[in-house]
């Protein structure tokens, strides 16, 4: 087990989730970002390798075939994946790492790294979440159509996450998935673990005392 954790971001298109974690990684650099496969076409701006692997279907399905894929789902047509690599090489430098996954990819991660912390990122309402996907003007409008369609399912595995964010404002929704992550490093487990690691009088005393745990909650 290692101290350091994945963060999955879902919520529906348009929400502001690449914008966030753009935000989160530009300001705090003890997170890392977990770039992701897709058959989806570039948009302007985008770069291979950073914001996305951009994959034909052959290639992406023969990093299937040879296990580079930690999840893979179809969303909105197109294939997106993580690759294991994306995550682990994140992980193991110590650092926790985001992930803008679809709602299935995010039951995904928690199935493979069950102490992953999963965040919905909910828009204002239904109008703000159209004006912000039409304003970004990146896909075409039948492309939008659909995603806006979608957006009611998606919305139906919120009960399935840990934490729920509106973004009302960058600069709030940056601040409290922070604090999410601040305060899930200090879960008992967690830092009993990374205690567990260090070589300190510390570990030794409390590890002595929990073997013996007093349970005053009755
Ligand atoms: P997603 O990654 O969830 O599809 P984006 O991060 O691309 O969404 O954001 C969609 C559009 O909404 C972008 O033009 C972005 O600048 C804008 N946006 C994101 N968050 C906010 C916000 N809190 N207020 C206003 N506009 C926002
Ligand atoms: P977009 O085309 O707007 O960049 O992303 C479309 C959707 O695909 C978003 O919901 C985004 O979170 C999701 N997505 C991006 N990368 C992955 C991934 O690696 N796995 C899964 N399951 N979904 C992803």
């Amino acid at each position: 087990m290692l101290s350091s954790f994945p963060i999955v971001i879902s919520g529906p298109s348009g929400v502001g989730k690449s914008t966030i974690c753009r935000c989160l990684l530009a300001r705090y650099d003890d997170l890392g970002y977990s770039v992701s496969a897709t058959t989806r076409v570039p948009r302007k701006n985008e770069i291979h390798g950073k914001d996305y692997f951009f994959l034909d279907r052959p290639t992406f399905n023969t990093w299937i075939g040879q296990g580079k894929m930690a999840e893979y789902a179809e969303v909105y047509g197109n294939l997106y994946g993580t690759p294991c690599s994306s995550i682990d090489e994140v992980l193991v430098h110590g650092c926790d790492v985001l992930l803008d996954v679809d709602v299935q990819g995010g039951a995904n991660i928690r199935k493979i790294y069950p102490a992953s912390v999963l965040v919905f990122v909910l828009p204002p309402s239904a109008g703000e979440l159209e004006t912000r996907l039409r304003g970004r003007k990146t896909d075409q409008d039948d492309v939008i159509e659909k995603r806006l369609r979608l957006a009611g399912e998606e919305l139906r595995h919120l009960p399935f996450y840990d934490y729920a964010v509106v973004n009302n404002t960058i600069e709030e929704s940056v601040e409290l998935i922070r604090n999410i992550i601040v305060a899930e490093r200090c879960r008992r487990e967690r830092v009993l673990h990374r205690l567990a690691c260090a070589n300190s009088a510390l570990r030794n005393w409390v590890g002595a005392a929990i073997s013996k745990p007093v349970d005053t909650v009755k």
